[in-house]
């Protein structure tokens, strides 16, 4: 299991480091859970700062001994690599980065990615964005329910915010519950609009949408542009939303990534416990 480690990782650190030293956005990058999980599929970061680890018990179960400087900083790189997940990944992102793999015989690397998606196969996003969506939403601690709603509804005639012409039937996040933005699900975040806007609007924010609806697609008038977002404006302050600062905003975006990762690396045990079961049938 291990051989990985020993044979590709290890003899390519040095080069990655040199890369870093030219490039600090790839050391921090490489510092984030996010970004090692999408090119190289760890479940951790692959480099630790140690000044900043505070759990000596943990790096030492998930980082390398073997200490590494840059910048005048000690950092560890991850220890736990597997043939069948990491080799194919770590390939790519080192040649994604114009390193050449040293010492290790490539023609024994798998070919491929473990698995390619199918045609019309689910994929985790269609279960990591509602879970985001779901653990905002459960946040909000001011109950309110379907009267209250219409009441904030009335607010905007029962139009739709967006066109302004057709009755609001469906109800769009102004700062929408993702990931990246943190809207949350509470009244004055809660926006009604028609089907088609709510639909096109898609991730965006809602000024930035009534901006492209304005001055890409000339759906909507200046004037009203101006008007609606002077409204929208009151109506948060009227229902006391305020969106997160900043630094809030990034903590809690961060804390929603990990729960990407989680769920992937959730449902990646499962595939295999499960896939395990049905190729035990097939051997008997
Ligand atoms: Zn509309």
């Amino acid at each position: 299991m291990n051989k990985i480690r020993e044979r590709l990782i290890v003899p390519n650190i040095e080069a990655i480091i040199d890369y870093c030293k030219k490039n600090p956005k790839e050391l921090e990058a490489l510092l984030t859970l996010e970004y090692s999980n999408e090119k190289i599929k760890l479940n951790q970061p692959f480099f630790a700062d140690v000044d900043k680890e505070k759990d000596i018990k943990e790096l030492n179960k998930y980082y390398d001994n073997e200490p590494y400087i840059i910048f005048g900083k000690i950092f560890r790189v991850a220890r736990n690599f597997d043939f069948e997940r990491h080799a194919y990944p770590f390939i790519k992102y080192i040649e994604s980065i114009g390193i050449k793999p040293i010492n290790y015989n490539v023609d024994i690397l798998p070919k491929k990615e473990p698995h390619k998606n199918n045609f019309g196969e689910p994929q985790i996003a269609d279960a990591q964005n509602p879970l985001v969506r779901y653990v905002m939403g459960k946040l909000s601690t001011d109950a309110f329910a379907k009267d209250d709603w219409e009441t904030a509804r009335s607010f905007f005639s029962s139009k739709c915010v967006y066109c302004g012409k057709k009755r609001s039937t469906s109800i769009d996040h102004a700062i929408p519950i993702n990931r990246d933005e943190v809207g949350e699900h509470k009244l004055g975040n809660l926006l009604p609009c028609c089907g088609k806007c709510n639909r096109s609007k898609s991730s965006r924010k809602h000024n930035e949408f009534l901006n492209i609806l304005c001055h890409e697609k000339g759906e909507i008038t200046k004037e009203y542009k101006m008007e609606i977002m002077d409204k929208i404006e009151k109506y948060m302050l009227l229902y006391n939303y305020k969106p997160f600062e900043q630094e809030m905003r990034e903590k809690i975006s961060q804390k929603l990534k990990e729960l990407y990762v989680e769920t992937n690396k959730l449902a990646d045990k499962y595939v295999e416990e499960i896939r395990d079961l049905i190729n035990s049938r097939q051997d008997k």
